[in-house]
Parts: structure tokens; sequence; C-alpha cells
């Protein structure tokens, strides 16, 4: 019996989905555990190319039970939204595919409008929110005032304390921001619209988890985002509002004592990063742009131009130790085959002092990268599917970033296919 995560080593969108896709084929449950609908994983396979903002990406594999957490922001609107795409595209979704953790929170319509006011309230300022009422979701939750999918099985307690947030809610939107705030009819109408859709699929994870691992399935925890936009580790106030470390995968997924044996990071070839914040890496001008279009870094949310810039190895480091991996699958170095040299980061300076550790984020902004070029390959690498296959300066690249990091890259990714892997 043998659990594991797949998680993001740096800012996000370093191509996870694709490997969850990948490796759900030897496990038998998929589990979301953080986040909600305000990342996107790309998966290219058979039925079609797909956007997952909370799908677990193992519902394309067949036989693979798929589980939403007590840890994600569980919108439902978007939920079901998702599914009805999905299942347009001639995936199956039952209740035996598909279960969602009834002590998960709902993530309601007015979280949604207060990311939005807030952000206009930033102005200059904002920290670059897709919007999708994360933030205010996570901070009612640890407020205790939203609502568990699960009431939803209780229609007369769900409309005395949805009653009670109202109240509470209506005086943030209205004084705060001046909204207008929501009415008990039209959120009751909303929860029953929604909650009537995603009922049948609402379950006990935690008892499915343990039967699950009593009976010697093997649990795959799929994590949103990176290390560096993880709440607590990464770079505060231009991250998530959950934890995207693996270490809170057993939380969020609803088994608390379950143990995670293998932790796959991803490491994307090259350094990208939407939203704002400091980014230590970036470039801008053509350069950017050349290696934006080449590697097609645009959001899969929003359609954002991703900031692009070298692979930044203190970052990486940094994202390898927090999340615990245990191997490194290192996606998109196709992308790079149009360059004579490859820059990479190899340290910082700070205040003029070399360093190899990733700064305080108050700090982040000062630190300046060191940059050494290696020799690129110059030729299509995409059709490599053994490590033999692969030129000798692209070799030598994966092996530089792995005595770097000190993490053995056990998946070297050459296209978004699910075939185009080079397993070492
Ligand atoms: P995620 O959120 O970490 O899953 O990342 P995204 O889905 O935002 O970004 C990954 C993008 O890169 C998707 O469009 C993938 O299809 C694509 N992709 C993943 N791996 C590779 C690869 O090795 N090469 C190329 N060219 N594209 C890849």
């Amino acid at each position: 019996m043998s659990n594991c995560a797949i998680v993001g080593i740096n800012w996000g969108d370093e191509g996870k989905g694709r490997m969850v896709d990948l490796i759900t084929q030897d496990y038998d449950v998929v589990i979301r555990y953080q986040g909600g609908g305000n990342a996107g994983h790309t998966v290219m396979n058979e039925y079609g190319k797909f956007a997952l903002h909370l799908l677990p990406s193992g519902i394309f594999s067949p036989g693979v039970v798929n589980i939403l957490g007590n840890g994600v922001a569980l919108d439902p609107e978007s939920l079901w939204n998702e599914m009805e795409d999905v299942r347009s595209k001639g995936v199956a979704l039952t209740p035996e595919k598909l279960k969602i953790s009834e002590r998960a929170s709902l993530l309601l319509p007015w979280h949604r409008e207060l990311d939005g006011l807030e952000e206009a309230r930033l102005k200059d300022k904002k920290y670059g929110s897709t919007k999708q009422g994360i933030a205010p979701f996570y901070s009612d939750k640890y407020q205790k005032k939203t609502i568990l999918a699960g009431e939803l099985l209780y229609p007369r307690q769900l409309r005395a304390h949805l009653a009670d947030i109202l109240e509470w809610k209506n005086l943030t939107l209205q004084k705060v921001y001046g909204a207008p705030g929501y009415t008990m009819d039209e959120m009751m109408a909303w929860l029953e619209d929604y909650g009537e859709k995603i009922k049948p699929y609402l379950c006990n994870t935690t008892v499915f988890l343990r039967e699950a691992q009593r009976s010697g399935k093997k649990l795959l925890f799929e994590a949103q985002l990176g290390a560096l936009r993880d709440l607590d580790f990464g770079i505060v106030p231009y991250t998530t509002s959950s934890n995207a470390v693996a270490a809170y995968a057993p939380v969020g997924s609803g088994l608390p004592s379950a143990r995670v044996d293998e932790v796959v990071g991803v490491v994307k070839a090259y350094s990208t990063c939407v939203g704002e914040g400091p980014f230590t890496c970036e470039w801008l001008g053509d350069e950017a742009e050349e290696l934006r279009r080449a590697g097609n870094e645009y959001g899969a949310k929003t359609g954002r131009p991703r900031r692009v810039g070298p692979i930044d190895l203190v970052a990486t480091r940094y994202g390898v130790e927090i999340q615990g991996a245990t191997n490194i699958a290192l996606t998109k170095l196709d992308v790079l085959s149009y360059m004579e040299t490859i820059p990479v980061c190899t340290h910082y300076l700070l205040n003029g002092v070399r360093t190899d550790e990733f700064p305080f984020p108050a700090a982040l902004p000062e630190a300046r990268p060191v940059i050494e070029s290696v020799p690129g390959w110059k030729c299509d690498i995409s059709g490599a599917r053994k490590w033999s296959d692969l030129p000798k300066a692209a070799q030598e690249y994966v092996l530089m970033i792995e005595r770097a990091i000190g993490c053995r890259i056990g998946y070297v990714s050459v296209g978004p296919e699910r075939d185009s892997i080079i397993i070492r």
C-alpha cells in the first residue's frame, strides 16, 4: 500500500494536471484536498482538452473514485458547470465515481462578489485574485460563517443557519462596500437549485477513505497551485488562501491519519507566475514574449498572460523542501528547445550577499537573481520517450537541476499528451 501526493513546487501551473492524469492509472482513489475553482489544471487525453478547476483529474480514468475533500472551497455552481462540460464530452460522472465530502464548506455567491469588491478597493495594491471568491470563502470558513455541504440534507436547519449568516454578511456588504446585499429568497433558491444537483454525490469521505485504506486501495492526493502560493509558506500576501503543501493532504482529504508515502513535486523547466507580487527571475520585453509564446503561457482560468523567466533554482529548492518531495516531474522541457543557451538562476543576491535560501516575503522584493547560462540543444525533443532519446545538452540540463535541488527527477515531460513523457 502506497499513497502519493502530486504537488506544485513553484508558483502553480507547473503541469500537475497532466501528471495526475498520467499517474492516476496506478491509483484507486484521487482526492482534491484544498483550493477551489481559482486555478486550472489542463488535461489532454482521448476525450479532448479540459481545463479542470474543481474536479479531480482522475475522472477520466475508468475505475478510479474521485473525491472532493473537506479542505476544498466547494462552489456548487462552478462545480456543476464543470461537471456538465465534462459530461457533454462523453465522460460518465456517477456518484460511484465522484464523491463530495459532506464536511466541505460551500463557497456562496457573496464570496465571489466580495473578492471583486476587495480587489477593486485595493486598486493598484491588489493581490491579483482570480476573483473566484477563495479568500473571502476561507476567511468565513475559519470564522465558522459558512455552510457545510452536508447541511443541504437538513433543510430546516439550513434555513435557520443561512438566516444568521446572511444577516452578518449583509452588514459587511452594505456597510463596508455599499453593495445591495442578498435576500433569503434568492439565497435559498440558489442553494436549493445547486443543492439538488450535488446532493447525490455527498458522502462521509472519512468513512469511505478509511474503508478504502483498509482494503488496500492506493490513494492519490492532488494539489492545486504550488509551494510559493501556500498560505503559510508562500510569498505572503500573494499566496492563495489554503495550504497547497503535501503535508495538508491527509487533513484536507478527510483521513487525517493517512500516510503520504511519496510526494511527486512538479517543476516546470522554466519559471512562470500568474498574478501580483515579487517574481525575482522575471523577464520583460521580447525575451519574455518569445518564451511565453513558445510555452503558450496564458492562464487556464483567466487567459491572462503569465509572467515568465528562467528556472529559479533558489525558489525550486525551497519548494522541494517545503513540499517534502521525494520525486520530481520536470515538465515542458520541449519548450526550451528554441534557445541557443539557457539562462538559469542559481542564487540570489540579497543586499549584495549571495544566498541559497529563499528570502522572507518582506525581503524578497530586494533579491536579485544570479544568472548563469548552460548550452541549449536546439532540436525538437517532443518525440523523446526514453532518457537516451534526449540530446546530451538536454540530459545535462535535467541533471544540473537535479543536483541543485537535491531530489531525483523521475519524470521528464516533453509534451502535453499523456504519453509525451520519459520515465527514468
Ligand atoms: P497545472 O495547473 O499545474 O496543471 O498546470 P496548467 O494546466 O496551468 O499548465 C500546464 C500546461 O502545459 C497545459 O496547457 C498542459 O497541457 C501543458 N503541458 C504540460 N506538460 C507539458 C510539456 O511537457 N510540454 C508542453 N509543451 N506542454 C505541457
